[in-house]
């Protein structure tokens, strides 16, 4: 897909001395965070690394010049290996074999799990046992995450309770691989910046705001962002939408106030601390 879109950018720019500017998300691997889920997490990432070749390699080979700037926006989850599983003093280990040895992420396997207790009989003499559906689970873990010693107590939630399937699935392989994670949301740690051309990104060596990345790609392209910003407004209004209310609503989404922040960390007031309250990006107490 990367390859694709530059190909077809390079192509539509080819007679044009502005260029061009992709941005390309790996999304998935804060999903992967959110769900706590490594297996997913780390194929996710290696997506994204491929992704990341393939602009290295397209801009090689490419006598225009071009910088690729690759960062995230926060890290999600609070991930570290060598999660402490006993109360005894940790060794320094980390198994990234067990994720390996999973072929879906636990949200695929919460999916087929859901899917499979929807087809079961619920009355009469078909009515299925515990130990059908503990028979289904046994296969689900060994063919979907490469477990085959599931405790009795990892069974026991996935039988008790099938609606956290999607967070037990996750759970059973963070253990097996022995890694750690402190939140099911975005985590405050710093992340990294890289850069295709040292020389070119000097700007960004060190530590940075985030609005500081966007700054730099604005004047290295030499864009005017505003004026960018207020033509995509005035010619997108095609786009616009009507809300329930009846008011018209911006194809880009309300506009936030100045200093105000439609959603994020500033909704304290309705956090009740309690797992399951908070959805990522909406708060359901204010919908905001
Ligand atoms: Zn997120």
């Amino acid at each position: 897909m990367t390859k694709t879109a530059m190909k077809a950018l390079a192509e539509a720019t080819r007679d044009n001395d502005k260029g061009f500017f992709l941005m390309i998300e790996g999304s998935r691997i804060d999903d992967a965070g959110h769900a706590n889920d490594p297996a997913a997490q780390v194929h996710e990432v290696l997506a994204y690394d491929k992704a990341f070749s393939s602009v290295l390699e397209f801009l090689e080979k490419n006598s225009v010049p071009g910088v690729m700037i690759s960062t995230s926006d926060h890290e999600t989850g609070g991930l570290s290996a060598a999660k402490q599983l006993h109360t005894t003093y940790p060794d320094y280990l980390w198994y990234p074999g067990a994720l390996g040895n999973a072929s879906h992420s636990s949200e695929h396997l919460a999916r087929q799990y859901f899917t499979h207790l929807r087809s079961l009989p619920q009355h009469g003499a078909h009515s299925s046992t515990s130990d059908d559906v503990r028979a289904y689970l046994t296969d689900l873990l060994a063919t979907g995450l490469g477990v085959h010693d599931a405790t009795s107590e990892e069974m026991q939630i996935l039988l008790n309770h099938p609606e956290i399937s999607f967070y037990t699935f996750a759970d059973i392989i963070s253990r097996r691989s022995q890694t750690g994670w402190s939140t099911h949301g975005h985590s405050a740690v710093d992340v990294n910046i890289y850069a295709s051309d040292a020389r070119a990104a000097k700007a960004l060596a060190g530590n940075h705001e985030n609005t500081e990345v966007g700054e730099f790609l604005a004047r290295w392209l030499d864009v005017d962002v505003g004026a960018v910003t207020k033509e995509l407004r005035e010619k997108g209004v095609a786009f616009d939408t009507v809300g329930e209310g009846g008011e018209r609503e911006s194809w880009m989404g309300r506009i936030a106030e100045e200093g105000e922040r439609l959603h994020g960390l500033d909704h304290l007031d309705h956090a009740e601390w309690d797992f399951g309250k908070m959805m990522h990006k909406r708060c359901n107490v204010c919908g905001a």
